[in-house]
């Protein structure tokens, strides 16, 4: 197919130019507020009537993600169509792309979508993922290599955020665990000692060009993105360049086109200069929440390159103009108050934002969402500054004065 490049503004027909999102969540609102700062109109395919994209977009259309009749609708009205979330069946995004230009792909959709697929291709692409068995069946389970144990079993597919794993020790608590996830297909990777976790952001274009964001080094806490801190000798050089080299090769590889997000695990290993060797954990094929700094730290944003290769514009280098720490506002802050334990029935309130939006640098995002909930992505907080040091000060000042646990 070839892709012509969908211009932002009125067209000749005097219609708008109008960009599809399928999902949405904040990526796919954040989404829509860069397509529609451009010039174009936006539509959203979301069954709920109250998604944080849906209530920001020209159109919402409420409906399946399979629901054919909403499949015609996106592809009528859009010139060109992406996805905020992994788990559009790669069918709805294969009928889409036989009438429209669809980024990423649902090849590359189905690749992220499932953990031993997954693990499988960032293999051939000669880049290490940890240390992991498939087990789809009880024969796999029962000849399992015991090096793997201590380890953590999650399902292939459909986790998130820490969701649809368990941590195991030996050969009695994986059987009993593997029955727990109803015996679906799982993968088993050896529990490692993390020096640190990273990613990298690559954005490509439909001709192949690439461009990458810093390397970010993520504080994860109970499975879930606590803080993304950019700033340079957040990683040592010789990782953070490796990291970028990894990213560019994996979205070459897959012939990506779109924004995609490489996770890392750091570990130790003293056969190496740093001491430390780099492992993929994951890939998001699309924006991801430790690149949400790029909003305010950066020329570009994530979602700004998500709308230039959807729409097949330049992809010039983006540069982060500032140090920058991300902190996630997750649900559970409307229940905390800073220093005093949770109290099972308390009712929401709203967190401290004055004393927040007071501190220098500041940028809060919060997502539309009508309920918090615990361990929900809630919005976010960027801290912008002069250095390295005083963005550091200032977020872990945020995260007193909100209750943000970082450990
Ligand atoms: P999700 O899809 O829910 O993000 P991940 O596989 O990325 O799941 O796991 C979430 C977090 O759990 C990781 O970012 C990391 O902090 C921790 N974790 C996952 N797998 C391992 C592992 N094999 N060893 C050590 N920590 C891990
Ligand atoms: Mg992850």
């Amino acid at each position: 197919m070839t892709h012509p490049v969908v211009l932002p503004g009125t067209m000749d027909d005097g219609q708008q130019a109008t960009l599809g999102v399928m999902g949405g969540g904040q990526l796919g609102r954040m989404f829509v507020h860069a397509a529609q700062r451009m010039g174009y109109f936006t539509a959203v395919l979301d069954p709920d009537p109250a998604s944080p994209a849906g209530l920001v977009s020209h159109y919402h259309i409420q409906a399946d993600y399979e629901d054919s009749l909403a499949l015609a609708q996106m592809a009528q009205r859009c010139a060109a169509i992406t996805t905020e979330f992994e788990n559009v069946p790669s069918g709805a995004m294969a009928t889409l792309a036989a009438e429209r230009p669809v980024a990423p792909s649902a090849q590359s959709l189905a690749i992220a979508q499932d953990r031993i697929r997954e693990k499988r291709r960032i293999g051939a692409c000669g880049v290490p993922t940890a240390p992991y068995a498939a087990i789809t069946t009880a024969e796999q389970l029962a000849s399992l290599d015991v090096d793997l144990l201590p380890g953590i079993l999650k399902t292939a597919q459909l986790g998130y955020d820490g969701k649809g794993q368990v941590r195991v020790s030996n050969r009695a608590e994986l059987a009993a665990a593997w029955a727990q996830l109803k015996s679906v297909p799982c993968v088993l990777e050896r529990q490692l000692t993390l020096q640190s976790e990273c990613s990298v952001i690559v954005a490509r274009g439909w001709d192949g060009v690439m461009v990458t964001y810093p390397v970010q080094r993520n504080v994860h806490v109970a499975g879930i993105l606590a803080m993304t801190e950019v700033f340079d000798g957040n990683l040592p050089a010789a990782l953070a360049t490796q990291a970028r080299e990894a990213a560019c090769n994996i979205a070459r590889q897959l012939d990506y086109v779109g924004v995609l997000c490489v996770e890392f695990f750091v570990v130790a290993d003293a056969s190496v200069p740093d001491g430390a060797t780099l492992l993929v954990n994951e890939i998001a094929p699309r924006p991801h929440n430790s690149g949400h700094y790029t909003l305010d730290a950066c020329d570009h944003s994530q979602f700004d390159l998500q709308v230039r290769t959807l729409a097949g514009l330049p992809l010039p280098m983006p540069r982060q103009h500032s140090p920058a720490v991300m902190l996630n506002l997750l649900g559970d802050l409307w229940f905390a108050q800073p220093g005093v334990p949770a109290q099972p029935d308390a009712q929401p309130r709203t967190p401290d934002w004055v004393s927040v939006l007071a501190l220098p640098g500041a940028h809060l995002h919060l997502y539309g969402k009508l309920r918090a909930s615990r361990g929900r992505k809630m919005g976010h907080l960027t801290i912008t500054g002069a250095t390295a040091q005083r963005v550091r000060d200032t977020a872990l000042q945020a995260a007193q004065l909100l209750g943000i646990a970082l450990a």
